[in-house]
């Protein structure tokens, strides 16, 4: 039997990323590997750091924050994405810090994080923070997400906000065993990008497929996988929550 180590891991999960990407007739060079590292150490997150992995995602604020403190100045390529739940009392640190957002679904979240987005960080121009709409697909776990009806308006005035960048959309279906079904709310969003750049906007990215669904992802045109637990195993539950 191999044994567990983050290199394995990682590589398992490319393999599994470049499957599917091979069944699709899709190049695996276009689908980004986010390594969701909630819950896990700066120094977990180091160690597959070490293997090469550059995108890591976060989903509460303070935590994140910490991990990008102790891992800035060894690691200052790393890519940090918010995926969380956003509040308006958290978008200053987000704005600051992060590089991605993945979870906005209300313009006045959008707004502040225009508004906060720091013109330098450590002497360096920052680039606009990259966002992804968050929507509510059909069979969505939860409660965020913008429904699909109100997209386009939240697009249009998300998109024309100076500091950030629209970039595209992201979901989080509820869990299902069956991979046709869960190719369906991935298909969904895969059109509703679509309908939107027959609009006029330009939008490249697909935030979709975690650790059971990725594949399925990836078949319906995924440009960014989030993976956690494939990357670092279970997460106990009762770690790592905070409010957000
Ligand atoms: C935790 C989380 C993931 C990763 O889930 P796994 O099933 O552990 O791969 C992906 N996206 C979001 C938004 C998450 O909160």
């Amino acid at each position: 039997m191999t044994q567990s180590t983050p290199a394995n891991r990682l590589r398992d999960v490319r393999s599994r990323i470049a499957r599917a990407a091979a069944i699709a007739g899709r190049d695996s060079a276009s689908i980004c590997l986010l390594a969701v590292s909630k819950t896990c150490s700066a120094d977990a997150v180091a160690a597959l750091a070490a293997c090469g992995q550059l995108d890591f995602g976060e989903n509460y604020v303070q935590e994140g924050v910490g991990k990008i403190a102790a891992l800035r100045t060894r690691h200052p390529r790393l890519r940090w994405h918010f995926i969380g739940p956003l509040q308006s009392n958290k978008t200053r640190e987000v704005a600051a810090q992060f590089d991605w957002v993945h979870s906005v679904d209300r313009l006045h979240v959008a707004q502040r994080l225009s508004a906060q987005r720091p013109v330098e960080r450590d002497g360096h121009v920052l680039a606009p923070l990259q966002i992804c709409l968050q929507v509510n697909v059909s069979g969505e776990a939860s409660k965020s997400g913008v429904p699909p009806q109100a997209l386009e308006d939240l697009a249009r005035a998300v998109g024309a906000l100076p500091n950030l960048r629209l970039r595209g959309l992201m979901c989080i279906p509820a869990p299902n065993e069956d991979i046709q079904a869960q190719r369906a709310p991935f298909a969904q969003l895969h059109s509703l990008m679509e309908a939107l750049n027959r609009q006029g906007f330009a939008l490249d990215t697909l935030s979709m497929g975690m650790s059971a669904d990725l594949e399925a992802a990836v078949l319906e045109g995924a440009t960014i996988v989030r993976v956690g637990t494939a990357l670092f195993g279970a997460r106990s539950t009762a770690v790592g929550r905070e409010k957000t």
